[in-house]
C-alpha cells in the first residue's frame, strides 16, 4: 500500500479504537481533501506536506481528542497554506470544524518579537484568549510538537526562534494544562537548539551510563514489585530517568555537575484508588529511608493545572537518592495528558474534588459543569473564556499590552505612559485610523500618533476611557494644568486658616523654620502645599495643625539647646524633623575615622561605613543611617534600602543627612554589574581595559546566562564620581557589552 495511505489507515484505526460509530468516511474525506489542497507542496525535508497534517492529527488522536478535532488537525494549515477558505471548509465538514481550523490559523499568524518575561506571560494569555476553545490550543500544541520533531531541516536561525517560542510559550502552555509529556518533549527538543552543546553533553553522558542506570532502575523496581506482591497491592511499577532538560535545569541552577545532581532517577507506581496511594507510601517509607521535607501531598491539594500524585524523596541502600511518585491510573492520566485527559477519563474526573488554590479558575468550572452533562454539551461548554475581563493588543513593535476588556486608543495610550496619552492626537488599528471610542480586540496592533501641539486630552476622555489608569492620569493632567488657579485658591485657603490659628505666615517662611515646616507637611515648596490644598489633595485645616505641631516642637528644641550647651557633655542629639534622641555616643571620639570623606550633619566628623548594597563614591549624593553600635552607615540617595518608603517608621530618627567634605582616603571601593554578550575573552578583555586604565579591581566574576548573555560583577577601586563615570564609559566601549550599572539595594 502507498506508505501516505498506510499511515491515514494507521490514524484511522487509532481514532476508531476509543470512538463508537466513527464515521470512517467523514474523516477519510477530510484526508483526501487535505492531501488534494496541499498537493505539489513539500516539506522542508523532501516529504510531501501532508505528512506534517496527518502527523498532527495522530498526536491529536494519541491525546485522545474527539474526532472533530482530528478532522481540524488535518486541515489545520489549509487556509493558511492552500485556496481553501473558512466557508468551505464548514461547508464540507461542518461548523465546528471550520472554527478549529480557523483558530488555530489565528495562531499561526500572531507573530512573537518581544523576549521579556513579562511580554511573554501576556503572549501564552493572549493565546488562551484568541483560542476560544480549548482544542484549538491543545491542536496547536501538537503542531508545534510535530514541527519541533523535524525541526533539523530548519535553517539555525529558525531553530533557535522556534525553539525560543517553544520554550517560552508552548511548554509553558502545556504545562498549566497539566500535559506532563508533552511538556518534556517540547522542553528537550529546544534545548537541542537553544543550548546545543549542554544538550549534547547531557545525552552523552547519560548514555555512556545507561547500562548503570538501568540496573539501577531494574534492581528498585523489582524490589518494590516484590514488596507490592507480599501486601497483595494490585499495581504497576516502573523507574526511569528525568528528562534531559530538568537535568540541564538543575545542573544550571545548582551549578552542579551530573554527578552531584541530587536525584536523577524517578520512579512511579500506580494503583487502584486513593487509599493505596497511602498504603503504598508507607511501605515505600518502611523500605527506604525518606528524606526529610520532600514529601509532598498532591492528592489532598492537587496543583492549579489538576495535577495529583504523592511524591516522596527516598534513599535506597546502595546511598542512591530517588524519586518515587503514586497515583491512581486516573491521576496518571490527568498527569499525562492533563486537560486532554477528560476526554479519556471524563467519568473519573467528575467526582474529583480539586483544592480551593485552583488558580485556574475555569478548569475548575469546566470539571462542574461537565458532571450531569452528555458528551456534545461538554465539549461546548469548552468554550474558553477565562480571560473575557482582559484583551490583549500589540504595539508597533511587537510587545504586548494587556488592556481591561473594552479597553480603547485612549487606555492604550496612556499604558504606553501618560506623555504619550497627553500628546495623542490619533489612533490606528491594525493600519486603519479610528475613532477614539473604538474597543480593542485580542491581537490588534494599536499605533498612538501624538503632537507636541497637542492640546492635551478633553473631559470627554474621561468617560471613554476604560481602565483606572488612563482615568487617573487624565485627571492628574488637569489637576496639573490648572496648577495656577489651585495655587491662587490654596494659598487663600490656607492663609485665612493661619489668621484663624493667629500664626502669623512671616514665623513660618524665615529661612531657619521654612525647611522643617515643608518636611512636616511632607511638600518640597509652599506653592506645591498650595497647590494641594487647592486641587483637594489635602486640607488647609490639616496642614495648619501640623505646622502648629511643628513650630511648638521647635521652640521646645531651641530651650533643650539653651540648657545643653550650659553643660559640658551632651550624650545625645536630637535630629532635626524628628522628636526622638538617638544615643549617639559610641559615634563620637574615634579619630582614625575621621578622614572618611563624610561629614553628619549635627555631629561632624564620627565613626562612619559605607554602605555595601551601594557603594557610594565620593560625588553621589548620599544619606547617613545610625547603626546599633557601628557607626553611620552611608547609603547613596538613590540607593532602594534608602528610600522613604522603605525607611522604618521607628527608624525615622536614625536617618541623618551627611555630606561628602575633601576626603584623605585615597580610594572608594565599588561595586559595577556588565550586562553583555557572552562570547570568548570577554572577561579577559574587562580585565585588560581595567589595567590599561590602572583602575585597582578588588573582585571580578562572570556568569554565563542560557540565552547567549553574560553578567560580570566587578569591584573597583575609585577616586570619586568622576573616576567611575570614566571606568564607565571604557567598560561600555568593550565589544559586546550593552549595559553597565552599579549595583543597588539588597
Ligand atoms: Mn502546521
Amino acid at each position: 500500500m502507498d506508505p501516505i495511505l498506510e499511515r491515514y489507515q494507521a490514524l484511522e484505526d487509532k481514532v476508531a479504537a476509543y470512538t463508537p460509530n466513527l464515521d470512517t468516511k467523514r474523516l477519510f474525506d477530510a484526508f483526501t481533501y487535505a492531501d488534494t489542497e496541499h498537493h505539489g507542496q513539500l516539506r522542508k525535508s523532501g516529504e510531501p506536506y501532508i505528512i506534517h497534517p496527518l502527523a498532527v492529527a495522530d498526536i491529536v488522536a494519541d491525546l485522545g481528542l474527539d474526532v472533530d478535532s482530528v478532522i481540524a488537525a488535518l486541515l489545520h494549515d489549509c487556509i493558511e497554506d492552500t485556496d481553501a477558505t473558512h466557508e468551505e471548509i464548514a461547508k464540507k465538514f461542518g461548523k465546528s470544524v471550520a472554527e478549529l481550523v480557523e483558530g488555530v490559523t489565528k495562531l499561526t499568524r500572531v507573530q512573537y518579537v518581544s523576549k521579556e518575561e513579562e511580554q511573554m506571560e501576556n503572549l501564552r494569555k493572549m493565546l488562551m484568549a484568541m483560542a476560544h476553545d480549548i482544542r484549538v490550543i491543545l491542536i496547536k500544541i501538537c503542531d508545534r510538537l510535530h514541527n519541533m520533531r523535524t525541526m533539523e531541516y530548519q535553517s539555525p536561525r529558525k531553530q533557535r526562534e522556534k525553539s525560543l517560542e517553544t520554550m517560552e510559550i508552548y511548554a509553558p502552555l502545556a504545562h498549566r494544562l497539566g500535559m506532563q509529556k508533552l511538556k518534556w518533549e517540547l522542553e528537550d527538543l529546544s534545548l537541542r537548539y537553544l543550548d546545543p552543546v549542554g544538550y549534547k553533553e547531557i545525552e552523552e553522558e547519560m548514555s555512556a551510563r545507561s547500562a548503570a542506570h538501568e540496573e539501577f532502575l531494574a534492581s528498585i523496581q523489582l524490589r518494590i514489585q516484590q514488596r507490592m506482591e507480599q501486601e497483595g497491592i494490585r499495581c504497576k511499577v516502573y523507574g526511569r530517568v528525568k528528562h534531559t532538560y530538568s537535568i540541564y535545569r538543575k545542573m544550571f541552577a545548582q551549578n552542579k555537575t551530573l554527578d552531584e545532581i541530587f536525584d536523577l532517577y524517578a520512579f512511579r507506581v500506580i494503583v487502584d484508588d486513593i487509599p493505596e496511594c497511602y498504603n503504598v507510601l508507607g511501605c515505600i517509607h518502611d523500605m527506604f529511608k525518606p528524606v526529610l521535607g520532600r514529601f509532598k501531598d498532591y492528592i489532598g491539594t492537587p496543583k492549579p493545572n489538576m495535577y495529583q500524585s504523592l511524591h516522596t524523596t527516598v534513599i535506597g541502600r546502595e546511598g542512591i537518592p530517588f524519586e518515587v511518585q503514586i497515583r491512581t491510573w486516573e491521576m496518571h492520566q490527568t498527569a499525562e495528558y492533563g486537560i486532554a485527559a477528560h476526554w479519556k477519563y471524563k467519568q473519573g474526573m467528575a467526582n474529583k474534588k480539586l483544592g480551593s488554590e485552583v488558580d485556574f479558575e475555569w478548569v475548575r468550572k469546566l470539571l462542574e459543569s461537565q458532571q450531569d452533562t452528555d458528551a456534545e454539551e461538554f465539549v461546548r461548554t469548552l468554550k474558553v473564556d477565562m480571560f473575557s475581563d482582559e484583551v490583549f493588543v500589540f504595539t508597533p513593535n511587537g510587545d504586548v499590552k494587556s488592556l481591561p476588556a473594552g479597553a480603547t486608543p485612549i487606555d492604550f495610550a496612556y499604558n504606553i505612559h501618560s506623555a504619550v496619552g497627553n500628546s495623542m492626537v490619533g489612533a490606528r488599528v491594525n493600519g486603519r485610523m479610528v475613532p477614539y471610542d473604538t474597543h480593542l480586540k485580542n491581537g490588534d496592533i494599536v499605533e498612538v500618533l501624538t503632537s507636541k501641539a497637542a492640546k492635551g486630552p478633553s473631559r470627554d476622555w474621561l468617560k471613554i476611557a476604560k481602565s483606572n489608569e488612563a482615568r487617573n492620569k487624565i485627571r492628574q493632567w488637569f489637576k496639573r494644568e490648572r496648577r495656577e488657579e489651585n495655587i491662587a485658591t490654596g494659598r487663600a485657603l490656607f492663609e485665612s486658616e493661619l489668621k484663624h490659628a493667629k500664626i502669623p505666615l512671616s514665623s513660618i517662611t524665615a529661612e531657619d523654620v521654612l525647611p522643617s515646616i515643608l518636611r512636616k507637611v511632607r511638600f518640597g515648596t509652599l506653592d506645591e502645599l498650595y497647590a494641594s490644598i487647592g486641587y483637594g489633595g489635602t486640607t488647609a485645616v490639616k496642614s495648619v495643625a501640623r505646622i502648629k505641631d511643628e513650630l511648638l516642637r521647635l521652640g521646645r528644641l531651641k530651650a533643650e539647646k539653651a540648657a545643653a550647651s550650659s553643660r559640658t557633655t551632651a550624650e545625645s542629639v536630637i535630629v532635626p524633623g524628628t522628636a526622638a534622641p538617638v544615643d549617639v555616643s559610641q559615634l563620637k571620639g574615634s579619630n582614625k575615622h575621621t578622614d572618611s570623606g563624610i561629614i553628619v550633619e549635627g555631629l561632624g566628623n564620627c565613626l562612619v561605613k559605607f554602605a555595601k548594597c551601594c557603594t557610594p563614591v565620593p560625588g553621589d549624593p548620599v544619606i547617613g543611617f545610625i547603626t546599633r553600635g557601628y557607626g553611620v552607615s552611608v547609603h547613596r540617595a538613590d540607593c532602594p534600602n534608602a528610600a522613604p518608603e522603605n525607611r522604618k517608621p521607628e527608624e525615622a530618627a536614625r536617618w541623618v543627612r551627611v555630606s561628602w567634605v575633601d576626603s584623605k582616603l585615597p580610594n572608594y571601593r565599588t561595586a559595577l554589574e556588565v550586562a553583555s554578550k557572552d562570547r570568548d575573552n570577554l572577561t579577559l578583555d574587562v580585565a585588560m581595559a581595567l589595567s590599561a586604565a590602572k583602575v585597582k579591581v578588588s573582585a571580578l566574576s562572570a556568569r554565563s546566562m542560557p540565552d547567549g548573555h553574560a553578567i560580570l560583577r566587578i569591584e573597583v577601586e575609585v577616586r570619586d564620581k568622576e573616576e567611575l563615570a570614566s571606568v564607565i564609559n571604557k567598560l561600555n566601549n568593550i565589544q559586546g557589552v550593552y549595559h553597565v550599572a552599579r549595583m543597588t539595594g539588597k
